[in-house]
């Protein structure tokens, strides 16, 4: 197994990245990654004002994958997610859809054991301890893209996407625009919920131990998840709206592929079968996804109708 240990890290995928450790298809790699705020918040008395919000969203990496070249897909298969055994959630005013009615800002410091998050007010009349479910998922992954971009943002080539679906058991499909890939993997939640309203999840350090492999002469139009029993769309725009119309128009596209239907009937099956679900509304650009039952799509008709080439 390949370790890339979290001192690792980039700020964003533009095009310039170097690569800090090599894998071959097939590969297992283990990323050892930073919280979202790059471990500056360790408790609830500090202030968000004083730690430095240009280290926010670290990618462990980049990966320089063998064999990937611009026009492919990379596959990475998540094997195992491993966190922290605090992690943290911030309510920022400003900060996530309801930043404008928070008289304060506050850091809660989470426990996570046997198998459950722990959400504890102590500094109350009223101390609480709310039990909550424990369903680790990666933030952050990507590749380097073609173009410059702030940031880890989400965008075609992955990054800050933000969708509580990349977890243990689901493969992420990302295209590839550099030599390599230069895949980067980080920002992992204890638990999110779709949306991530108040702009953080429960915001752990951690491991995060994926196969990853490479294939040739298809380059996907959009970043997609393989789950159990479905296959989600990744698209991330300025708007939700925006979002909703690529997602739409490619999983209507791939039913089309898929069932050898003209557009207009795939696009009837579509708004039958195709659920569009929003993964972030929280961060500059916004991702939503649409999920295409497997019994209408299989992987390789998606990636067929997809193929940017
Ligand atoms: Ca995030
Ligand atoms: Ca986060």
């Amino acid at each position: 197994m390949i370790f890339v240990s979290s001192d690792k890290h980039i700020f964003s995928f533009g095009p310039d990245l170097e690569p800090v450790a090599y894998a071959k298809p097939g590969d297992i790699i283990c990323f050892e990654t930073l919280d979202c705020f790059a471990g500056q918040l360790t408790s609830e008395i500090q202030s968000i004002a004083n730690i430095d919000l240009t280290r926010a969203n670290p990618a462990t990496g980049p990966v320089f994958i063998e064999g990937a070249e611009p026009g492919d897909t990379l596959k990475i298969e998540i094997l195992d997610i491993r966190v922290s055994k605090t992690g943290v959630v911030v309510a920022l005013p400003g900060f996530g859809l309801l930043g404008d009615k928070l008289r304060d800002e506050r850091i809660r410091i989470c426990r996570i054991e046997d198998g459950f998050v722990y959400f504890t007010v102590k500094d109350s009349s009223r101390p609480v301890k709310i039990r909550l479910p424990y369903k680790p998922m990666v933030g952050v992954i990507g590749v380097a893209y073609s173009k410059k971009v702030p940031s880890t943002i989400p965008g075609v080539h992955g990054g800050n996407m933000d969708t509580k679906l990349i977890t243990r058991g689901t493969a992420v499909y990302l295209p590839v625009f550099k030599e390599g890939g230069l895949l980067a993997v980080g920002d992992v939640h204890a638990v999110m919920a779709d949306g991530e309203m108040c702009a953080t999840g429960c915001e752990v350090s951690g491991e995060v131990v994926v196969r990853v492999d490479v294939i040739k002469g298809c380059s996907v139009q959009w970043p997609i998840i393989e789950a159990e029993d479905a296959i989600y769309i990744i698209v991330s725009k300025e708007s939700l709206e925006e979002a909703f119309y690529e997602a739409s128009n490619a999983a209507a596209r791939a039913i089309s592929c898929s069932l050898s239907l003209e557009f207009e009937d795939a696009y009837m099956i579509a708004g039958l079968i195709v659920d569009l679900q929003v993964s972030q509304v929280v961060n500059v650009v916004k991702t939503v996804r649409a999920r295409i039952p497997k019994e209408f799509a299989s992987i390789t008709q998606i990636l067929e109708a997809l193929n940017n080439r």
